[in-house]
């Protein structure tokens, strides 16, 4: 892969196979020419912050003791502590978790929250330990990185393979370390432990606030409004059953079990049902099953991408006909799948604010958690109304500003948040 940035690789990483933190040196450069005085502050976001890599001795169930290479990496703590999930997979390298923490420096500033990106990595695959084994290793993962996290340092919260259950063992061993309850070392927490309500449908809620926006912009009522939805789970089922409430017309489903499609309009709370009981929306009543290629032709308002990376590229991006794409999952358009819409005329509103309700939540439940005083389900969802609103509405400006794509805009946004906080801090 070659490495266009005009600042040399972190010498950590090998410079034959520099991984995804390449991706995002690019996507820097691309934005370069839109900031201005602040240009010459912008090798700030091509170093990491801090990058602490760390070793991990484990006791196993039957004696034996095995090590695990982990990470946590704070890509820029500008405007304030760091923010972004653990996750614990048996592929996680370190150009990831660098990528993944820039990517959170990102999208913590498009919605305007006072944190910077961090990530974290544990190099494990979980499908080979029990419960009591990942226990072990979670709670050895937070006694390492401990020196660099903090409530008012480092904020780490689930990513893949992380649940409320292992953000309950890193708020034990943290506030055990220190010696007192620390509720808000970590987010994404069970509700007994200072979790958040409203924080299990947030990335849902604010992919549907942000689909209401985006309508409206392309003069699209929502009621009756045509929704297609790929991925029915957390993200895609909590959106697209907001959608049905609000009057729009859910067409069609596409998960890993099958693609179904109702020119009528699904009856979703009837197709969350099949999801709750069997795993997929495949058998669903009061549908016809399509062809999976298809779904991405079908003609509607809004598309809502909330499955998996990369599924809009260049095989079917030409074939889409929706107004306007939300995109629910992180990065499921490819770029150049991106330039195709483009030319087509399609709004895509990014992950990078689409989906960025569930870190704008696990905030709320940081400012609940420091403040000892806990909100209803109401406020909640009505302040991240407010901010997601805010943010879309800023990102707006900015595209017509520069005459650029909301995701252009989004990078524009965040890199200038930034790096005015780090010119007024100082070098
Ligand atoms: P989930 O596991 O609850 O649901 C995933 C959905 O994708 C399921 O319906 C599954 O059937 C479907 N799917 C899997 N493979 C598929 C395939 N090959 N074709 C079509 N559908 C397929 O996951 P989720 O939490 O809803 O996350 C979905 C996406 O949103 C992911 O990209 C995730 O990174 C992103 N995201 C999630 C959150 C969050 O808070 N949950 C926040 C930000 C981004």
């Amino acid at each position: 892969m070659s490495q266009k940035s005009s600042q040399p690789l972190p010498s950590y990483l090998n410079p034959d196979n520099p991984g995804p933190w390449v991706v995002f040196l690019e996507q820097v450069d691309r934005v370069t020419p839109y900031l201005g005085d602040l240009t010459e502050w912008v090798e700030t976001l091509k170093q990491p912050e801090r990058t602490l890599i760390v070793n991990l001795p484990v006791k196993m169930d039957d004696g034996r003791i095995e090590h695990f290479e982990a990470y946590r990496v704070q890509h820029d703590l500008s405007c304030g502590p760091g923010k972004g999930g653990v996750r614990f997979h048996q592929d996680v390298t370190l150009s990831e978790t660098m990528a993944l923490s820039a990517w959170m420096s990102i999208k913590t500033a498009v919605v305007g929250l006072p944190y910077g990106g961090a990530k974290g990595s544990v190099r494990i695959d979980p499908r080979n330990y029990s419960a009591t084994e990942m226990e072990r290793v979670t709670r050895r993962y937070t006694e390492e990185i401990s020196p660099i996290i903090g409530t008012k340092e480092d904020i780490p919260g689930p990513d893949i393979n992380a649940t409320g259950q292992t953000m309950a063992w890193m708020m034990d061993s943290y506030s055990k370390k220190v010696g007192e309850h620390t509720p808000g070392i970590v987010t994404g927490k069970p509700i007994p432990l200072g979790g958040s309500l409203g924080r299990v449908e947030s990335t849902g809620r604010g992919v549907f606030i942000i689909a209401s926006e985006a309508a409206r912009d392309a003069n699209i009522s929502l009621e009756g409004a045509r929704v297609c939805v790929q991925g029915f789970g957390n993200v895609g089922g909590i959106a697209g059953r907001l959608l049905h409430e609000a009057g729009a017309s859910v067409i069609a489903v596409q998960d890993h079990t099958g693609t179904i499609y109702n020119a009528d309009g699904l009856d979703v709370p009837a197709v969350l049902e099949q999801v709750r009981k069997t795993g997929g929306v495949a058998g669903a009543a009061n549908c016809e099953t399509i062809a999976s290629d298809d779904f991405w032709s079908l003609e509607c308002d809004i598309l809502i991408p909330a499955a998996l990376a990369s599924q809009i590229n260049v095989n079917n991006a030409q074939k889409v006909q929706a107004k306007v794409i939300v995109e629910g999952a992180n990065g499921p358009t490819t770029p150049e799948a991106d330039d195709i819409l483009k030319e087509k005329g399609i709004r895509v509103v990014p992950d990078v604010l689409a989906n960025a309700g569930g870190v704008t939540v696990s905030y709320f439940e940081w400012v609940q958690n420091l403040a000892n005083y806990y909100w209803s389900e109401e406020e909640v969802n009505e302040r991240l109304g407010i901010i997601m609103r805010d943010a879309y509405a800023r990102l707006s400006a900015t595209a017509e500003e520069h005459q650029v794509s909301l995701r252009t805009a989004a990078f524009i946004a965040a890199c200038t948040r930034i790096l005015e906080a780090a010119k007024l801090r100082g070098g």
